[in-house]
């Protein structure tokens, strides 16, 4: 049986990144880079107002204070958006507002609240203002934002290679982009197999469960970028699954789940060797032994023959969560040209023992949270593997190697990070 790793970079060697798309920005978040993006613009375009008040020249605030003011006299009002005709002149200041672009002649900002404004206004409602003392000496240059401050015409702002956060995407359209090259998602076929399995929705006849299987899936590859295609309910039947797998053809990846264990009716993997090929079944790990790896045969749109990277993920609700985080998500990164594959994880103080008599590497469902500079994890209860509410309840997995039999309470075990519970409240 392989290991976690071997298994894990027998699958990463069999997929590729993906190629490039042109999207509009907003469609890229957590999407890489393809380009560089190059700026054609300064940003900001123009020397411009950090502050409400007034733009003068610093020599006319010489020894200003608010016990001897600097009277000035105020010549126009400039607004964001637009750009006084005036030119700050010996004598004179312009009230600007912030971001409007600096007026000829000044060279720098005195805010409202260090000139005599409010009470010029206070004592002559009706009046616009027509001069103003300034209270405070400055220096040239002070609270102007400077053209090009921010980003500079020419220059590469955003690297090829970058993952797009909301912070990316402004930057980019702070130039003024619209589109922008990304490697593109992966559309992932998930396909659900089991006579047992009832859509949501429906009604439960006695015998059966529903198919969560399909759900939880779904949600993990929309969650780390990819394109989720649910194919449905597959019985456990030869036509049905090769009926239903048809619909698989034009995505990048296909996870099953169910059909892939030692039953009866467990056909997933005798159909992925007859009509594809296995590259490994079964991983040394608890939840999750009896995964299968293979490529499944397909045509692409325009006819031509591929191989479909297939994941048969164990039918049990949990195992297959489990198995999803350590072998799919990795696989779904490099297809999007994602370069750092793991979750975080830190030590923790595990407050439970456990015993491990299988000689595999177990991930238990816990809740990892720092208290008093110490990671804690704590078992979410039973860990059975069709126990799928230890996982809802959980914000990571604990490592348990394989060579180790027992862990006590108060051992450090690894913490595998799905959720941070400062970002998610479980
Ligand atoms: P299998 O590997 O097909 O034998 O399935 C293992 C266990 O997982 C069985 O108890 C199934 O009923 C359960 N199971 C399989 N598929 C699903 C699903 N889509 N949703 C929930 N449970 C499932
Ligand atoms: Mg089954």
């Amino acid at each position: 049986m392989l290991t976690v790793e071997e298994a894990l970079q027998k699958i990463l060697s069999e997929v590729s990144v993906l190629e490039t798309e042109t999207v509009p920005i907003m469609e890229s978040l957590g999407q890489v880079l393809a380009e560089d993006i190059v700026s054609g613009i300064n940003v900001p375009p123009l020397d411009n107002s950090a502050m409400d008040g007034y733009a003068v020249r610093a020599a006319d605030t010489k020894g200003a204070s608010e016990k001897t003011p600097k009277d000035l006299k105020v010549t126009d009002t400039v607004i964001a958006g637009e750009i006084s005709k005036k030119e700050v002149t010996p004598g004179t200041a312009i009230r600007i507002m912030t971001g409007a672009p600096m007026p000829k002649g000044a060279d720098s900002v005195v805010q409202f609240e260090n000139t005599d404004e409010e009470q010029r206004k206070k004592s002559s409602p009706d009046k616009p203002v027509t001069q103003v003392g300034i209270f405070e000496e400055i220096e040239a240059g002070k609270n102007i934002r400077l053209a090009g401050e921010d980003v500079k015409r020419g220059s590469v702002i955003l690297k090829q290679g970058t993952t797009i956060r909301p912070a990316e995407i402004g930057v980019m359209a702070s130039t003024g982009r619209a589109k922008v090259i990304v490697i593109r998602r992966p559309v992932v076929a998930v396909l659900s197999t089991g006579n047992e399995l009832v859509e949501v929705g429906k009604p439960l006849p006695e015998g059966r469960i529903y198919n969560s299987n399909s759900y939880s899936i779904a949600s993990l590859v929309k969650r780390y970028g990819g394109i989720p295609k649910i194919l449905g309910i597959a019985k456990d039947d030869e036509k049905d699954l090769v009926s239903k797998l048809k619909d698989a053809q034009d995505a990048d990846m296909l996870l099953t789940t169910g059909g892939v264990s030692m039953g009866d009716y467990d056909m997933v993997k005798d159909i992925l060797a007859r009509d594809g090929k296995i590259v490994f079944w079964k991983v040394r790990v608890k939840p999750g032994k009896p995964l299968a790896f293979g490529k499944m045969k397909g045509t692409t749109k325009d006819g031509k023959p591929k191989e479909i990277p297939h994941l048969g993920l164990p039918g049990n609700a949990t195992s297959c969560m489990v198995s999803f985080e350590l072998f799919v998500r990795p696989a779904l990164l490099k297809m999007m040209g994602k370069k750092k594959l793991d979750k975080p994880s830190v030590p923790a103080i595990i407050k439970d023992s456990v015993k491990n008599d299988a000689g595999r590497r177990i991930y238990d469902r816990a809740i990892t949270e720092k208290r008093d500079g110490h990671y804690i994890a704590r078992l979410t209860g039973p860990q059975g593997s069709g126990i799928l509410t230890s996982m809802a309840l959980a914000n990571s997995l604990v490592l348990i190697p394989e060579k180790v039999e027992n862990v006590n309470k108060g051992d450090t075990v690894q913490a595998l990070m799905l959720d941070w519970n400062e970002e998610v409240d479980i």
